[in-house]
């Protein structure tokens, strides 16, 4: 059975139930599973929080709500699809990413510049943040948990072919790669090459190919015909 956040919390703050109601509840329905200890600690330092009427429980429930259902890759994805069927758009994107991204619907929400970058068959772009985990939220969401490691960070300078190799991506000597670094004031945008064999589809189906990875620059888009149906 699935909590909410808001309703776990208060079962995290009624009293424990007495030895026999625990083990009515041991033998009555299937255990939950505890969660981890940093959770658990959030929950708490949440419910202390709105307790103390330090935060406002809606506010928080809207912060949540925007990373998980309003910011994410597939707003990364629209941008690149439309690109790939409007060459206008796409000028438009690589000249002026800001104005490009707002037409979409997607205003910055971090007061960050961005820049879109296109990799093409002579160029790859690849994109770090060496000091710390800049990104950009508003069109891939939250940075995945390699993207924010000291070994990615460091490598992705010193060694970008070897880091795109462990990444299933052996890019030819022949192709040009740059690395990127951003910063809080500067964010990038990969616009990845469009696969073959996508000459029919529309700008939605297109969009479905597009990876996170992909925009970060560290993986190509595949083909429909070469990704692997579960
Ligand atoms: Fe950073």
């Amino acid at each position: 059975m699935k909590t909410s956040r808001r309703g776990f919390i208060a079962a995290m703050s009624s009293p424990a139930p007495s030895p026999a109601d625990a083990a009515e509840q041991q033998h009555g329905h299937q255990h939950q599973t505890v969660p981890s200890d940093i959770s658990l600690r959030v929950k708490s330092l949440e419910s202390l929080l709105v307790e103390k009427g330090l935060v406002d429980p809606a506010a928080l429930d809207a912060l949540v709500d925007t990373y998980e259902n309003k910011v994410g890759p597939r707003n990364g994805s629209k941008i690149v699809a439309r690109a790939w069927v409007d060459p206008a758009y796409k000028r438009r994107l690589l000249s002026d990413a800001p104005r490009a991204i707002a037409e979409l619907g997607f205003p910055s929400v971090q007061g960050e510049h961005m820049v879109a970058l296109e990799n093409t068959g002579k160029v790859h772009n690849m994109v770090v943040c060496t000091l710390c985990s800049c990104y950009p939220w508003t069109l891939l969401g939250l940075p995945p948990v390699w993207y924010k490691s000291s070994a990615y960070r460091s490598r992705a300078v010193i060694d970008p072919r070897g880091v795109l190799k462990e990444f299933g991506l052996d890019l030819p000597a022949n192709v040009e790669l740059r690395v990127w670094d951003s910063t809080a004031e500067l964010r990038y945008l990969v616009v990845p090459e469009r696969p073959a064999g996508t000459k029919d589809m529309d700008e939605e189906a297109l969009a479905g190919l597009v990876t996170r990875n992909s925009m970060i620059g560290v993986e190509k888009v595949k083909s429909p015909t070469q990704r692997v149906v579960r």
